[in-house]
């Protein structure tokens, strides 16, 4: 038997490299998606492949419906990925009064837009399969709201949305559908925050690890969980 495949969207940094890392470790191959940066992708399908596991990368922006049609479309009909785990993701704050509609439609097209680009591309394929596992990572500005990110919690929480809907359309084909939303993570998009404002509103008093939240993403995607259209939280605390 082949093994099985997760697609890890944004797998390249960050905390999906931690995912696509962690799930290589539990047995799947990988499909790695970036955006641009080719260093930091081969650095990442290196690390997977260390582990002995096959990893194929796909460049392309999921902000694009056509180009993400025409990277994945083909490849998914022949070997449908089992597990999926939309993770990319980009931020660019500004207080909703000074915000541009560039900056408003960048975040909306990429964590909102993206995730209907990546997943139609892929659907139709894993239900004829009637089995899989789809995770999206959204945040937890997307559960409270976050000042100077109107445009990001709006894209977070609409993911949430989007997943408690499909989730009641795919459950009974065995596609288990499910949100992880990480609070504040030791990565690249934190490193311009405010850490001395930030850290005493978590009750764990540190920021996560990338491994902390790759941890409950893979245990998402094995097949013995009853878990299905939930929110689940990665954030020490910082919303109870
Ligand atoms: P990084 O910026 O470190 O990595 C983002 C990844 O997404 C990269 O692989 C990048 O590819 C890819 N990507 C970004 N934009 C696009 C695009 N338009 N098309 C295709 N791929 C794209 O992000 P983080 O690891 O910090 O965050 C991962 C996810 O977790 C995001 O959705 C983020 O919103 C969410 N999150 C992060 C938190 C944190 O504290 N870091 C907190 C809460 C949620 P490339 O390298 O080529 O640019």
């Amino acid at each position: 038997m082949k093994n099985k495949i997760a697609l890890v969207v944004g797998g390249s940094r960050g905390i999906g490299k931690a995912i696509a890392l962690k799930l290589a470790q539990s047995g799947f191959d990988i499909w790695l998606t970036y955006k641009g940066n080719h260093e930091a992708a081969q650095k990442a399908k290196a690390e997977v492949e260390a582990l002995g596991k096959a990893c194929e990368l796909f460049c392309f922006d999921i902000a694009d419906f056509e180009g993400t049609k025409a990277a994945l479309e083909k490849r998914a009909d022949s070997d449908v990925p089992y597990a999926v785990v939309y993770n990319a993701g980009i931020a660019r704050d500004n207080l909703f009064v000074w915000m541009s509609k560039d900056e408003w439609d960048q975040v909306i097209n990429t964590n909102l837009n993206g995730f209907y680009n990546v997943m139609h591309t892929v659907i139709f394929p894993m239900l004829r399969e009637k089995r899989g596992r789809i995770v999206a990572i959204s945040s937890t500005s997307g559960q409270v709201g976050q000042a100077g990110q109107v445009n990001y919690s709006a894209a977070k929480a609409g993911l949430i949305g989007a997943v408690k809907a499909l989730a009641r359309e795919v459950g009974k084909k065995n596609i288990l559908v499910n949100v992880v939303a990480p609070g504040v993570i030791e990565t690249e998009m934190i490193k311009d925050l405010p850490v001395d404002k930030i850290l005493p509103l978590i009750p764990m008093g540190r920021f996560g690890k990338v491994e902390e939240v790759a941890s409950i993403v893979e245990y998402l995607c094995r097949e013995d969980i009853y878990i299905h259209g939930q929110t689940i939280g990665v954030n020490g605390g910082l919303a109870i």
